[in-house]
């Protein structure tokens, strides 16, 4: 028996061959807050709308799951086999239990078969618009809900096809009044529509499907989409309908987006970014994603993280009221790079390594190379500022961030980066003087002096060719002054790296060793 106050949660995704991020989030939110109240979680498939089976689509749900560690009890599992003693959990394999249970609703006349044919339906649908009255399959709309048994075995004699309806005892003109986990009290129109159980060709609809294998399975409390919010007095009138008892609903506002002045969800089709391929194509770490992810459920995660940086996630606890005081989950990429960066500031360099090698290997093939052959020299690179702890290296989002990062430490690379060092320099100082500060620098460059005794030395310099050594004491006197000390290290570390921005000079030195130091250093006068 589970303790008292343990939640049974599932999610229960459609095997479209598509692993929305969406999905992704739900599953987390479910699969965290089941298990924080030493609970359960399970998924399900529902497969019963699938025109169908997409290859491999279970798997893609699963496996997805398994890499961002949502941890699964109970369900479909990859070996190919199951999990758990509710099953099974994928419903085309739960026909027969639906056929039970609508069968049991016939004989007690809460159901009956209905012959309408598609063109019947339209037909009546065209009817009600153009009399602007409500559509669908109800009161005297409903056809079927009346035939003797006569009528239905004649139907049934001339092979008619049907489908299995509700007999909806719902009135609109009164209010159902239900408690949503993440809105609160809510109230809705009784349901009047006598709602599909069974399709024709015998699968049963989401409506009757759920209600079935969320009693059988023992869900206590369901997180889905808002799309289903105004289906709950349906769902609510199947329980009661059946004799059981109802889960507690939550609906999700849907991921959005900012597209130009609005806001909109986020759509499968136009956003490359709706699908968790796109963050593995980009090289988001999982880690990453997942914190990004519990930031946008509960949005004080981002300062448990700050007062607890060495923390495993699992530790924070997510909550079902902050999750409905998020004002629709906005996805934002500089929100998720700026988290990026500092799960990857404090990740240890050979993970670091590890990681961006693995995605290196199937997206940019040359750089695992280079890693591969270089194994050292590139933990060293990637190595610079990470000890640092607080004030750690943020300048890697993604693993596609790892080129662009470590390209100058490596020859070739920046040959072909051919960086325009002239006018680079020129913003700093004029060449002559450039010269001079690079011939100064490497006579008294050592590469085994301690990062204060550089620093000393670099100052020294400066006083030398009249630069300020700080910055303060450059502006309080500008004029006794050519410049200041940023302007002599500007020169050092375009001439070293091609840039005017990188990681702490001193340990890019350091790393760059004194044969290339030397060499791009002595090379300054035919390139400025
Ligand atoms: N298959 C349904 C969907 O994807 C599941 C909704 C639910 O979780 O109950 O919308």
């Amino acid at each position: 028996a589970l303790p008292e106050g343990a939640m049974v949660m599932r999610v229960a995704p459609s095997p479209t061959g598509f692993m929305h991020i969406g999905t992704l989030y739900t599953g987390m939110i479910t699969e965290r807050l089941a298990h924080q109240s030493k609970g359960v979680f399970f998924v399900r498939i529902e497969d019963t709308d699938q025109k169908r089976e997409v290859e491999g689509a279970v798997e893609l749900i699963l496996k997805s799951f398994e890499k961002y560690q949502v941890v699964v009890d109970e369900g479909p599992a990859l070996s190919g086999d199951e999990k758990g003693n509710y099953g099974p959990y994928t419903q085309s394999r739960r026909e027969g239990i639906y056929k039970t249970f609508v069968r049991s609703l016939l004989e007690q006349g809460k159901a009956y078969p209905c012959f309408c044919t598609t063109e019947e339906l339209n037909e009546a649908h065209s009817i009600q618009e153009a009399s602007k009255i409500s559509t669908g399959y109800y009161g005297t709309w409903a056809r079927c809900r009346n035939l003797s048994d006569e009528q239905v075995l004649q139907a049934l004699d001339v092979g008619k096809t049907f489908g299995i309806r509700f007999r909806s005892e719902g009135n609109p003109e009164k209010r159902v009044a239900f408690v949503d986990m993440l809105k609160g009290e809510r109230d809705l129109p009784e349901n009047n529509q006598d709602v599909i159980l069974l399709k024709s060709e015998g699968l049963p609809t989401y409506h009757f499907a759920h209600v079935v294998d969320d009693h059988l399975m023992g869900t206590t409390h369901v997180t889905r989409g808002d799309e289903w919010f105004s289906s709950v007095p349906v769902h609510l009138q199947l329980f009661e309908a059946m004799g059981w008892k109802a889960p507690q609903y939550g609906h999700l506002v849907p991921l959005q987006k900012i597209d130009g002045a609005s806001r909109r969800k986020l759509s499968k089709r136009k956003d490359p970014e709706a699908s968790i391929s796109f963050y593995d194509e980009q090289g988001y770490p999982t880690a990453a994603v997942t914190e990004y992810l519990l930031n946008l459920a509960n949005s004080d995660f981002e300062e448990w993280r700050k007062a607890n940086p060495d923390k495993s996630d699992r530790e924070f606890m997510l909550t079902l009221e902050k999750l409905g005081n998020t004002n629709g989950a906005l996805l934002n990429f500089d929100k998720l790079n700026d988290i990026s960066k500092t799960v990857v500031a404090h990740m240890p360099v050979d993970d670091v390594y590890g990681s961006a090698l693995a995605w290196a290997k199937i997206h940019d093939v040359e750089l695992a190379g280079v890693m591969e052959k270089e194994a050292t020299y590139t933990k060293q690179i990637l190595n610079i500022e990470r000890q640092n702890g607080v004030s750690a290296r943020k300048d890697i989002a993604k693993w596609s961030d790892v080129r662009h990062e470590v390209s100058y430490f490596f020859d070739e690379w920046f040959a072909t980066e051919a960086p325009d060092f002239r006018g680079l320099i020129a913003a700093s100082m004029e060449p002559a003087q450039a010269y001079a500060v690079v011939e100064k620098f490497l006579e008294n460059y050592r590469a085994e002096d301690v990062k204060e005794d550089w620093l000393n030395k670099i100052r020294e310099l400066c006083t030398a060719l009249g630069y300020a050594t700080n910055t303060k004491e450059f502006k309080k006197n500008p004029e006794a002054f050519k410049g200041s000390i940023s302007q002599v290290t500007a020169v050092l570390r375009i001439l070293l790296t091609g840039r005017t921005s990188s990681p702490d000079l001193y340990e890019v030195m350091q790393v760059l060793g004194m044969n290339r130091l030397r060499q791009r250093l002595s090379g300054a006068k035919s390139l400025i």
